[in-house]
């Protein structure tokens, strides 16, 4: 059978790929460390865990409305009004699989064939990918290690063409970190607007962020552009719900519609228990993560630290769970490029990362550093060794 031009024209997910590779080598008895895939490994809180266990035991296994329960759909309006004091209605939300799952609606709903999306590099791995699934044009832009990655006004302006229909902004970043600043944010947005861009903003790391750096969101530019920005977000990274794929989008009223029925046509609702659980989260205390987000500030300084000794260059990381080094000094005639250097990290150290290439910079790896700290503190010993050998 003759696959479609479409599926063969993209690759797989280089994170789930890299993920995968370790998981198998594990399985093998191998003695892998990951820190490859973009996975919190704190537990979700116990209110979360018993809703889902209550709506189990309440048999809510039932086909739900598709973008979400009412009550799902009002708790995501109040998210945003908790931390960003702005109260969009119901209607203007809703629930899909993963902040993946809303990426992915939104380009299919937005895009007609030939329209470009301004992706800045390093982007996320599936952003390019999804905007040729829905028939438009990946255009990714550059951003300098020398500017922390930030994208500037002026790389915006040099990349607009008559076709350009979507910005998209991720703070902060994966895979480098980086936290936008909120003025920084809004000025890039403002000015995607003023040229009648559509603003699509990746926020699922938003509560990840490190003091003193603070997340930075366009909710409040939304208000005035409510069909020209789309907020994403999701509960995966936050409450450590990877699995249970809980995204969802802040946008107008249409867009939603339209996304539902795309939804209607595809996978319909979301897991009827996962949104049970979800409004316990959405609904319940954050407090939780102050905990977790200091344990995950001292893995970065103790991961900083060590790209530090070896003179590793990286952006600074203010916010999820990544750091990007820049690793091209270790290149040789025989490492060759990212890729090359993650397998030689693979084989050598038996740390799984993720190579730079798959998030449009060759020069660079990805390291998670969402792992226990003796985990990390064995991983990063292994990273130095295996890279004073070369
Ligand atoms: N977003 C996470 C990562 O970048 C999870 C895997 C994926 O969907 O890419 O590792």
């Amino acid at each position: 059978m003759e696959l479609s031009q479409r599926i063969l024209s993209i690759p797989p997910s280089a994170t789930l790929t890299m993920n995968a590779k370790a998981q198998e080598l594990k399985q093998k008895g191998e003695n892998i460390i990951s820190l490859a895939v973009g996975e919190p490994d704190f537990s979700p809180p116990e209110h979360v865990k018993e809703a889902l266990i209550t709506a189990v035991n309440d048999n809510c296994f039932q086909y739900l409305p598709v973008p979400g329960l009412p009550a799902l759909r009002e708790a995501g309006a109040n998210y945003f009004y908790r931390f960003y004091q702005v109260q969009p209605e119901p209607q203007e939300i809703m629930f899909s699989n993963g902040g993946k799952q809303v990426l992915y609606n939104l380009f299919q709903v937005l895009l007609n064939p030939g329209e470009e999306v301004l992706i800045p590099a390093p982007y996320w791995v599936s952003y390019p990918p999804m905007v040729q699934l829905a028939g438009g044009v990946p255009k990714i832009i550059p951003t300098y290690l020398e500017d922390n990655f930030e994208l500037s006004i002026e790389t915006l302006k040099n990349s607009l063409t008559e076709n350009t229909k979507i910005l998209i902004l991720n703070s902060p970043s994966n895979p480098t970190g980086v936290n936008y600043s909120q003025e920084k944010l809004t000025s890039l947005a403002q000015f995607a607007l003023d040229k009648g861009l559509f603003v699509i903003s990746d926020e699922v790391y938003d509560q990840l962020v490190y003091p003193p750096s603070q997340p930075a969101s366009l909710a409040r530019l939304w208000q005035n552009h409510k069909d020209k920005i789309a907020i994403v977000n999701a509960l995966s990274k936050s409450f450590a719900l990877t699995g249970l794929r809980v995204g969802f989008v802040l946008t107008a009223a249409p867009i939603i519609k339209a996304m539902t029925k795309l939804q209607s046509q595809s996978c319909s609702n979301i897991c009827s228990v996962a949104q049970k659980a979800a409004i316990a989260a959405l609904t319940g205390d954050f407090s939780f993560l102050e905990g977790e987000r200091q344990k995950l500030k001292q893995r970065r300084d103790l991961t900083l630290e060590f790209l530090k000794d070896l003179g590793l260059k990286t952006p600074r990381p203010d916010g999820a769970f990544y750091v990007f080094p820049e690793v091209k000094k270790y290149f040789n005639s025989h490492l060759t490029n990212s890729t090359a250097l993650c397998t030689y990290l693979l084989e050598r150290a038996k740390i799984a990362t993720v190579p730079g290439i798959a998030f449009g910079d060759d020069n660079c790896i990805r390291i998670s550093y969402a792992v226990p700290t003796s985990v990390l503190e064995d991983a990063l010993q292994r990273l130095k060794t295996a890279l004073n050998e070369l």
